[in-house]
């Protein structure tokens, strides 16, 4: 396939003004597409060169992307330097300066999406000596044959600038409304059922019905499978070539990560009873949740945004080595800073400089981190997400040995609400943040909160509500004493599941330091948007839009109900955070695991039942 088709296609996707027209371009442009090119495409809307928890580094120093838009241009290094500053976008100064080029090309080809796609690939891979300039060659090479409108994407990949803000959930309804228009094909068995259940409505209306309903089980189909293998670019090859039988073909795997499940809230005790009669309450610690896949002696660590983090916890690869008593295993926990001497949790602060990329030996050394492992999803080559909460705890009980590195979480079974008030207590005493109550009887839910899980956290006891994670979709620019860190305020957003968007629930202008407001600014200014992005529902205008790529925590006094904000709109008014404040960045969330529209209504209702009692 000709990369011009790419390239008009990421244009038009950039001036998208809605999530629903995404989707119909990609739908249309994916029954085009031969299966095998077919990945490609999708990583590089994905702005990615393979499925993100295989963290390929597409990215190029910004200098040396200069020099190769320099090398085929003809302009001096000078001039594309300052175009840089004029514009702010270098995938910009590729487009007006290939426009304008001062030197004929002597060898240029039409390029391929397979040929841009296997460029890009070699730069991400190059390493060691004269990887730079290999990189300036490869990525010469292709600006050298594009258009200006190709070289505006193509240099967009080292820059790390492509994603085009389509979310995962518009891919996956893109594929299913591919699939649906070759429906005869595809039409699984359990589809006939309901085929027969419309016959006796009118035949438009009918084969509107069944087509409705069958897109939606499709679109679940899929996002099952989604959830064991996060790899767009995989399962739409499958599809492509084998319709939805080609799901048969997706399986989980020790080494690829499985969404994590995620955790409703509640306001008490008596209500998580109420809901999940007898179950489990655990400690919840205040840590990093990994998931931890073991094959043999290879072991992989990711995070909850799925991305690979081994190097930064070697004393927990050890821990699992001496204590997992299986060869291939998936298991999850929490790691947290515990010290063996004191026997007390250190606080989050302390648990997240591991972060950083040195000193994780001294890190290590100094602050331990103890794996406290609450769940199982894999074993000897058996998925086990299907057993119940109680067997996989079973099972866990067996799997890990005694040991100092790695430990099952603390855990109480009752229906008794005073019980698990005292449990609270207990860990709430401990520097811990709450508890977890769990369904006994729930599978594990890959990628979803269905109360398999119900969280009970320090927060919601004294004050009305608990803290929030939202996106930042937007930012103003400084006033007063702040005009000169370039940012003095934050628009921000929930994300609405259902029609996978992100709605304006608070302008945030406190609990920022000098130095976040810096560190803002910076992190922001890379991912303006020329308008609203096409997944945003907002009607406050800031100065500047971004891409929803980043999640803060925020705390505030309550949710009130606000004529201007969207989050979880009912008629004219929707929810707003009141009294914002910044808590921190969450650099471990993805925007899509920002707190959700349900979640923010049902603490809006917790809240009036709180005020009530
Ligand atoms: P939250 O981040 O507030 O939505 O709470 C859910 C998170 O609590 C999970 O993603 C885990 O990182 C963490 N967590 C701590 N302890 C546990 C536990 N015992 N079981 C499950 N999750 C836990």
């Amino acid at each position: 396939m000709d990369f011009e088709k790419a390239a008009k296609l990421f244009e038009t996707l950039e001036n998208a003004s809605s999530r629903l027209e995404m989707t119909s371009l990609l739908a249309e442009f994916f029954e085009k597409t031969p299966e095998s090119e077919i990945p490609w495409l999708i990583y590089l809307l994905q702005g990615q060169l393979g499925p993100s928890y295989e963290s390929i580094n597409v990215g190029m120093g910004e200098n040396y992307i200069e020099e190769s838009i320099a090398k085929i241009s003809g302009y001096p290094r000078k001039e594309v330097n300052a175009t840089y500053k004029k514009l702010g976008d270098l995938g910009l100064v590729a487009q007006e300066l290939i426009s304008k080029k001062k030197q004929r090309a002597l060898f240029s080809e039409k390029l391929s999406l397979k040929k841009v796609f296997a460029n890009l690939l070699k730069i991400a891979k190059a390493s060691g000596r004269g990887s730079q300039e290999l990189k300036i060659k490869l990525l010469a090479e292709l600006l050298n044959s594009a258009s200006p409108l190709e070289a505006k994407f193509i240099t967009r990949v080292p820059m790390e600038r492509l994603r085009l803000g389509v979310g995962d959930p518009t891919f996956m309804d893109a594929f299913a409304i591919n699939l649906i228009s070759n429906f005869e094909k595809f039409l699984p068995k359990e589809f006939k059922q309901v085929e027969k259940q419309l016959k006796e409505k009118k035949e438009e209306k009918r084969k509107e019905e069944l087509a409705r309903k069958a897109k939606m089980r499709i679109r679940e189909l899929i996002e099952e499978k989604y959830n064991i293998k996060p790899d767009l670019g995989f399962i739409a090859e499958l599809l492509k070539k084998k319709g939805l039988k080609g799901l048969d073909d997706v399986k989980i795997e020790p080494g690829i990560p499985i969404r994590p499940t995620l955790a409703e809230r509640l306001p008490s005790a008596k209500e998580i009873v109420k809901k999940l009669g007898k179950c489990a309450v655990e400690a919840k610690y205040d840590g990093f949740r990994i998931q931890i896949h073991k094959k043999g002696d290879k072991i992989r660590i990711f995070s909850r945004k799925m991305e690979e983090m081994t190097p930064m916890f070697p004393e927990v690869v050890e821990g699992i080595k001496k204590q997992v008593r299986a060869k291939d295993a998936i298991i999850e926990g929490e790691a947290l800073a515990f010290n063996e001497q004191s026997e007390e949790f250190q606080p989050f602060q302390v648990t997240i400089q591991r972060k950083r990329k040195y000193e994780i030996k001294k890190m290590a050394e100094e602050f331990p981190l103890k794996l406290f492992v609450f769940d199982v999803m894999y074993l000897e080559g058996k998925n086990v997400m299907g057993e119940s909460f109680k067997e996989r705890r079973k099972i866990l009980d067996g799997l890990i040995a005694k040991g100092d590195a790695i430990e099952l979480t603390k855990s109480i079974t009752t229906d008794n609400p005073e019980e698990i008030d005292e449990f609270f207590e207990e860990n709430v005493e401990k520097g811990l943040e709450g508890i977890i109550a769990k369904d006994l009887n729930a599978s594990y839910i890959a990628g979803a909160r269905k109360f398999a899980w119900i969280k009970l956290k320090r927060s919601y006891k004294g004050e009305l509500t608990d803290s929030v994670d939202v996106a930042i979709i937007g930012y103003f620019k400084g006033k007063g004493k702040r005009t000169k860190f370039g940012l003095g305020a934050l628009l921000t957003a929930i994300y609405n599941k259902k029609s996978d968007s992100f709605q304006s629930i608070a302008k945030i202008g406190t609990g920022m330091k000098e130095d976040d407001l810096t560190e803002l600014e910076k992190i922001l200014s890379k991912i303006q948007s020329k308008g609203k992005p096409a997944r945003v529902e907002c009607e406050i205008k800031p100065d500047f839009w971004v891409l929803p790529k980043y999640v803060i925590e925020v705390i505030a006094d309550e949710i009130t109900k606000s004529p201007m904000h969207t989050a979880a709109r009912e008629k004219e008014a929707g929810l707003a955070l009141r009294f914002p404040r910044m808590i921190k960045l969450r650099s471990d969330k993805t925007p899509e695991q920002a707190t959700t529209a349900k979640e923010v209504v049902s603490m809006f209702k917790a809240q009036k039942h709180v005020k009530a009692e």
